[in-house]
């Protein structure tokens, strides 16, 4: 008998209406109510689904000004713009939390999602800093400040660093460490893309669960195995890129070859990143068959 656990990286497509939508980004508060019902749509089909570890589905917004909105030095024109010192000056995600919170049945449990510093560093036009080292230290501290807050409301923080698949600062794990230092909840990283040449720093960061994307990247297992390490591992199981709906087999076969090789590692199954830009159907069949693969992985 096995217990891993499903779970999701971060974002849910929900459909948003466009002139709803622009209504809500000029009277935000105003129309809280109305991000609640995206938020609660999110939540329920992940709910429905059958995954253990859910998601608020960061319905309002990409998962870059998601974050940039709300910290004080950026601005959000085409592309997000770094214009003053980054400061924490109020909870980004915090309220959105505390509402999925009340939508949550008790043996259910829900990941709090943080941006990476340096994935937001990259993804910035800097007009400010001109110090990518700076900038990015200021994001991490930043992000601590909500990390903190969000482990009262969350049962388990990850930190969101795609960017890492390109490169890994010499600095990386500073950052991260930075964030996951004061924490009590356990704490995952999630970089997708082709991590293989990055693979010995990814191994260093301080953080109790590495989350890749597995499915789409298979190689990534043996590259796994040439290591030891501290870490457990949150497995990528269905693309997210792919409207093609993996069958529940499939899964197995995956999730199977997962163990062969990594063995006990594997805690935690997955799509292989966020589902934002999927049909929501096809979302919500891949989270399906992916709960009934965990379900028969488990019972053997
Ligand atoms: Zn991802």
């Amino acid at each position: 008998m096995k217990n891993i656990q499903t779970t999701v990286i971060g974002s849910y497509p929900v459909t948003i209406d466009t002139m709803e939508f622009i209504k809500t980004y000029f009277l935000q508060k105003k129309t809280d109510q109305k991000w609640k019902r995206y938020i609660k749509t999110a939540v329920q089909k992940m709910l429905d689904a059958g995954i253990d570890i859910i998601t608020d589905g960061q319905t309002r917004d990409p998962f870059i000004q998601l974050f940039a909105r709300k910290l004080k030095g950026c601005r959000i024109r085409n592309r997000v713009e770094i214009i003053d010192k980054i400061e924490y000056t109020k909870p980004i995600t915090i309220e959105d939390q505390k509402y999925v919170k009340t939508l949550l049945p008790k043996n259910k449990k829900l990941k709090g999602v943080i941006t990476g510093p340096y994935t937001l560093t990259r993804a910035a036009t800097d007009l400010h800093y001109m110090d990518e080292k700076q900038l990015a230290f200021d994001f991490a501290y930043a992000l601590k400040q909500e990390a903190e807050n969000l482990q009262k409301h969350v049962d388990i923080i990850s930190i969101d660093e795609p960017f890492f698949s390109e490169q890994v600062p010499e600095y990386g794990k500073e950052l991260i460490s930075i964030i996951t230092k004061n924490l009590r909840r356990p704490t995952t990283l999630h970089v997708c893309g082709d991590i293989r040449k990055n693979i010995s720093q990814i191994l260093e960061m301080p953080v109790d669960i590495l989350s890749h994307e597995f499915k789409g990247i298979p190689e990534l297992l043996n590259e796994f195995k040439q290591y030891s390490f501290q870490q457990k591992i949150c497995l990528g199981s269905v693309r997210s890129d792919n409207v093609t709906v993996e069958n529940v087999e499939e899964i197995i076969l995956h999730i199977k070859k997962a163990i062969d090789i990594l063995g006990n590692k594997i805690i935690h199954i997955s799509p292989d990143c966020g589902q934002r830009f999927l049909p929501p159907q096809i979302a919500y069949q891949k989270l399906k068959n992916l709960v009934e693969a965990g379900r028969i992985i488990n019972e053997r």
